[in-house]
């Protein structure tokens, strides 16, 4: 094996016997580093707990305060700093650790009452209305009724009947007014706030930070990108229900971008408004003239993309996304499988193969509800035909039919094209994949969530371990 196979500095994976480290433990490290420094910063200082009950929530408390404040360059979409560049990782752990968060501070009073409610119920009830009637107490009761409804909103925003862009507001805003709540709180009462002015520096230095963040994002960053605008130079309808927006830069500036990333379009007219909708780039690595995406219509915004017009100027935030080529740089063979919308970042990566000449097995299963569905076709067979190695197999939903065949394929003659019926499934991904050679393989993987949890787990039997499969999702 060579050296360059053994440390793939690219995707920073490290191979030591079985132990594979990959970008997502490195960033898992480092993040949890990162949560026990304010607790390092206490023990340094020397503060001191009565009793283990104590010192065991005082320190599962500094954590998670930090953990609250380490939520917002989890969602910061910080490119250029490597712990939070990942923003599929760091946008699923804002997520999944907003929920353990809120439940966290849920049952803060009552982890602080419990020894009292051992000894006494009377004296656990008085401290409880005492903490309720506090004046002291008041910026934490705030923080803590805002906090439980805010984690509720965002748990189930996808039932509240309010537009995703005002769910954001409400969201960043909520959140702004917890954050000083909460450092007023933690700086002012319990064990922590009156233990060492110094100390409360670390909170309020981490308050700054949140806050300064919030800044940069919301006014500082759109500044910039307003100074670097796109144009729209075609927006087609290309199915029953996808468009192909291309859009060029209005004023020659550099886009780098690798095959497989994703970037958030606003159409708007200015660069500060919420209304924007991360789309994967279709087009190929470095096609500097251009940059194209296919859209799905799903909702409110990509149902109106017939209003867009020739000429019209777009903002663009990216590239952001951590799938590309350099993931497969070792496979011996590369498996593609998209679902409806899924099909632009895999029509990226299969354009920038072939512009490779890459010569290796290369599969791409392409599953809709029906052929009319179905983007890009004539490409395809033309990069079946053109390609070293490469096969098309289309599955579909629902029962396909001759006319709808040639209805889809427009060129002529209809060529001999794959087609299943049915869902992505075991034999399917299993008959990509060269025999016995499961190991050596990637498998690039993007389509909606039902599709991505089957899929998941057809690789997962068939021996195709989380590291060889790369994944975008398509919704936040
Ligand atoms: C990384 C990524 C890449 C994507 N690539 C593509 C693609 O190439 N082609 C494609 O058709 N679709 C893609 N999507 C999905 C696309 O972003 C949504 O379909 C679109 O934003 C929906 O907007 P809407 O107003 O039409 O629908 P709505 O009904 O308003 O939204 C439907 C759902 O989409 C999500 N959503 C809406 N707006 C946003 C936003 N601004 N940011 C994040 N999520 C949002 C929310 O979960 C919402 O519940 C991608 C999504 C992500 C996260």
């Amino acid at each position: 094996m060579s050296i360059s196979n053994i440390i793939n500095l690219k995707t920073i994976m490290f191979r030591v016997g079985t132990l594979r480290l990959t970008r997502k433990h490195a960033a898992t490290f480092g993040y949890c580093a990162l949560l026990l420094l304010p607790f390092i910063a206490a023990e340094s200082l020397g503060m001191v707990y009565e009793g283990l009950y104590s010192s065991v929530l005082g320190a599962i408390t500094l954590i998670a305060m930090t953990a609250f404040f380490v939520q917002f360059p989890l969602a910061g979409r910080l490119k250029a700093v490597p712990l939070f560049s990942n923003i599929d990782w760091s946008v699923a752990k804002h997520k999944r650790l907003g929920q353990y968060l809120g439940l966290f501070f849920f049952v803060h009073p009552l982890l602080i009452l419990a020894p009292k409610m051992m000894m006494s119920f009377d004296d656990f009830s008085a401290s409880f209305i005492s903490m309720l009637t506090a004046p002291q107490l008041l910026t934490g009761l705030i923080a803590w009724l805002m906090m439980l409804a805010w984690v509720l909103m965002a748990i189930y925003k996808d039932k509240l009947t309010i537009r995703y862009e005002t769910w954001r507001l409400l969201h960043i805003v909520g959140f702004g007014v917890i954050t000083t709540l909460a450092t007023l709180h933690v700086t002012t009462v319990g064990s922590h706030g009156q233990f060492n002015a110094h100390f409360n520096g670390v909170w309020w230095a981490l308050y700054m930070f949140s806050i300064l963040l919030l800044v940069y994002n919301y006014l500082i960053k759109p500044r910039k990108i307003q100074r670097q605008p796109f144009a729209i130079t075609a927006i087609n309808k290309i199915s029953t229900c996808d468009w192909q927006l291309t859009i060029k830069p209005a004023m020659q500036q550099r886009f780098a971008y690798e095959a497989g990333q994703f970037a958030w379009l606003n159409t708007s007219g200015s660069a500060y408004n919420l209304e924007q909708h991360p789309f994967s780039i279709a087009s190929e690595h470095n096609d500097q003239a251009h940059l194209s995406f296919i859209i799905r219509e799903l909702g409110d915004y990509t149902s109106s993309l017939a209003q867009l017009s020739v000429g019209q100027t777009v903002f663009v935030d990216g590239p952001y996304g951590s799938m590309s080529l350099a993931q497969s740089s070792t496979a011996s063979g590369i498996t593609l499988i998209a679902g409806g919308a899924g099909i632009a970042p895999m029509v990226s990566l299969l354009r920038e193969l072939a512009k490779r000449n890459d010569a290796r097995p290369i599969r791409l299963i392409y599953a809709n509800k029906n052929l009319q569905r179905m983007v890009c076709i004539d490409e395809l067979i033309a990069l079946e035909q053109s390609m070293h190695n490469f096969k098309l197999q289309l599955v579909c939903e629902q029962v396909i039919e001759q006319k709808d065949v040639n209805q889809v394929y427009r060129n002529g003659d209809t060529p001999p094209l794959d087609i299943q019926q049915g869902y992505v499934d075991k034999p399917h991904i299993s008959a990509s994949i060269s025999a016995g050679q499961q190991q050596d393989w990637s498998v690039y993987l993007c389509g909606p969530e039902a599709m991505m949890t089957a899929t998941s787990k057809h690789l997962t039997h068939l021996g195709i371990s989380s590291g060889q499969v790369h994944f975008e999702q398509l919704a936040f």
